[in-house]
């Protein structure tokens, strides 16, 4: 079976001013009508093949972001949405602000763009379905975790700072 013909992707606002959102809308509905190609929007990380993170990482979003990329099943593609997920963009130098996406989760396609034209993240969805189908080929071929970069295995609960949660501390 195939899947990526018909890819189900995610998106996640890591502290954007809403711009890429808009523009991933866009993307959505029908002015650009990506379901026409299969592309499906899921709020369900344990559907979705592709995240799209829009926006900076920042403090409150760091945990949120790692639990998606978490419960997806690999393989699985992460697409930074713009600069802001690219590397901060603009909101780089805030106090708060950690950086782009890669400084949490692995990503595998960067997008342009202030705010990223929807015509980009389409291209950035497609590129990633490529990548997806190279993650695919490689699981199945029975290459490690190592050998596909993005690829994740859920290890259990992580605490506030990342770290997993061993078994003795849930017990306790
Ligand atoms: S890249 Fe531009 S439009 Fe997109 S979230 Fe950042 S500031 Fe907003």
């Amino acid at each position: 079976m195939s899947i990526t013909k018909s890819p189900w992707i995610i998106h996640y606002n890591g502290s954007s001013c809403n711009g890429c959102d808009i523009e991933v809308l866009a993307v959505l509905t029908p002015m650009y009508d990506v379901e026409r190609f299969g592309i499906i929007n899921t709020g369900n990380p344990k559907h979705a093949d592709v995240l799209l993170v829009t926006g900076a990482v920042n403090e409150q979003s760091i945990r949120v972001v790692k639990q998606i990329y978490d419960q997806m099943p690999a393989p699985k593609v992460v697409v930074a949405v713009g600069i802001c997920a690219s590397s901060g963009g603009i909101f780089r130098e805030c106090y708060n602000i950690i950086g782009g996406a890669d400084k949490v989760i692995p990503v595998d396609v960067y997008v342009p763009g202030c705010a990223a034209r929807p015509e980009a993240i389409i291209d950035g969805v497609v590129k990633g379905i490529g990548v997806l189908a190279e993650k695919q080929a490689a699981l199945l071929r029975g290459d490690t975790d190592e050998a596909v970069p993005g690829a994740y295995i859920y290890e259990g609960p992580h605490d506030d700072d990342g770290s997993l949660i061993t078994e003795e501390e849930v017990e306790e």
